[in-house]
Order: C-alpha cells, then sequence, then structure tokens
C-alpha cells in the first residue's frame, strides 16, 4: 500500500528536497506551499475518497500560521500530524503537542530523522486501530504490558505500580514525544497536571532501574521543558 502524505512548506528549495526524498521512500507525496492550499487539498482529498495518510506542517506559512492549520485539521480530521519547524521555544511545542499534533521536529533535520519520525508516528496510529502496542525491546530492556513483566537482560525488575503506569504510558507511544500534561494527566489524573516534581521523580526512579547510565539516559529521553520521550522500540 503506498502511503500519502501532504507536505506543507512554504521554503521552496526544502519542499523540493523533502518531496524528492519521500518520494524515493515510497510516498506518494502532495506538496503545498501555503495554508490555503493545504485546506484545498485536505478538503479535496477527503471528498474524493483518496484519504491522506499523514501531514507534515510547517508553521510560518505566507498566508497564515501552521499552528492554526492544526487546530482546524484535528478538529475535523483523524490525521497523523508532523510538525516541522524553526521555532524551538518549548512552550510553543507543549501547545502543539498538546492542540493534537503527534510529534515536531524542529529544523534544521536530517532526511532519515525525519522518515523515523514519520514510521513512529505511522505506526503508533496504525496499531492503535489494528492492535496496542503491549511488546516493547530496546537495548537490554524488554517490556510486556499484557504480561506485566520488565526484563533488564535476564533480570526481571520490579517496578511500583506507579512506575509501571508511567513507563507503560510511554510504551504505548514509544518513539514520540509525550508532554508533561499528558503523562500527569493519564497517570496520576487531571487534578495533578501541575505537579511535574512527580514525574521527574519517577522517571528518576525508572532511570535508576533500567538505563545502564541513568546520568545520561538513553532509554527515557528527556525532551528539555516539554516531556518524555521513550526511544523507539526495535519490535
Ligand atoms: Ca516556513
Amino acid at each position: 500500500m503506498t502511503l500519502k502524505v501532504l507536505l506543507v512548506e512554504d521554503d521552496r528549495e526544502l519542499r523540493h528536497t523533502l518531496s524528492d526524498a519521500l518520494r524515493v521512500e515510497g510516498y506518494d507525496v502532495v506538496a503545498s506551499s501555503s495554508a490555503a492550499d493545504a485546506h484545498a487539498v485536505l478538503r479535496h482529498s477527503m471528498a474524493s475518497g483518496e484519504s491522506l495518510d499523514l501531514l507534515v506542517l510547517d508553521l510560518g506559512l505566507p498566508d497564515g500560521d501552521g499552528g492554526d492549520v492544526l487546530r482546524s485539521v484535528r478538529a475535523q480530521y483523524s490525521l497523523p500530524i508532523l510538525i516541522i519547524s524553526a521555532r524551538h521555544d518549548d512552550a510553543n511545542k507543549v501547545a502543539l503537542l498538546d492542540a493534537g499534533a503527534d510529534d515536531y521536529l524542529v529544523k534544521p533535520f536530517s532526511i532519515s530523522e525525519l522518515l523515523a519520525r514519520m514510521r513512529v508516528t505511522l505506526r503508533h496510529r496504525g496499531t492503535v486501530v489494528l492492535a496496542p502496542q503491549t511488546q516493547y525491546r530496546c537495548g537490554t530492556v524488554e517490556i510486556d504490558l499484557a504480561k506485566h513483566t520488565v526484563h533488564r537482560g535476564p533480570e526481571l525488575v520490579h517496578l511500583t505500580p506507579t512506575e509501571f503506569k508511567l513507563l507503560a504510558r510511554l510504551v504505548r507511544q514509544a518513539g514520540q514525544v509525550v508532554t508533561h500534561r499528558q503523562l500527569l494527566m493519564d497517570v496520576w489524573g487531571a487534578e495533578h497536571v501541575d505537579q511535574t516534581q512527580y514525574l521527574r521523580l519517577y522517571m528518576g526512579q525508572l532511570r535508576a532501574k533500567l538505563e545502564s547510565n541513568p546520568t545520561e539516559p538513553s532509554l527515557l529521553l528527556t525532551e528539555p521543558g516539554v516531556g518524555y520521550r521513550l526511544a523507539e522500540s526495535l519490535i
């Protein structure tokens, strides 16, 4: 099955480079250079039943802000959205992720990084529809959510119920950033969304149990000011 990607990027050179690279990888690419054009492509594709599989969206567009495009697309369609932008302030990233972006990539990025993030986003959405991801493996760490087990090499790792719940939340979105707010909401509940100190404490505990070097994590990654990302699963 060929996956169809809408790429919205006003920088002509970057648009062409990315379109070519994605086509080489086997994606069917529709490229837009403005918010208005992107909306027109979306309307047309949804009306004709040729649904899009992924939206790769720049923020600084000549006729509007990509964030507004994101919000209006998210209000109407469930299609996965990957933001690409030179803007790197944390508050903006958090707002976009909370508004429904699946992931973001700060420019400049490598093509291989973009392709990897696209695969993770698509797989994540696909597995949600088909079967939720319950198994995870990266390095020596293996997690089986169905069996409720975590191994580091041959060793069974004992986690507290809250540690397991936090880890499980990250496994379900492995490879993607999950914001502080999302984690606090899902693990501790809506009344605790501002208690980021819980996260620091529990991430520290998980790192101590799972990382070979907890001060330089390779598994439980920090996205400064935004949230956490569990390294992509190798399963
Ligand atoms: Ca731009």
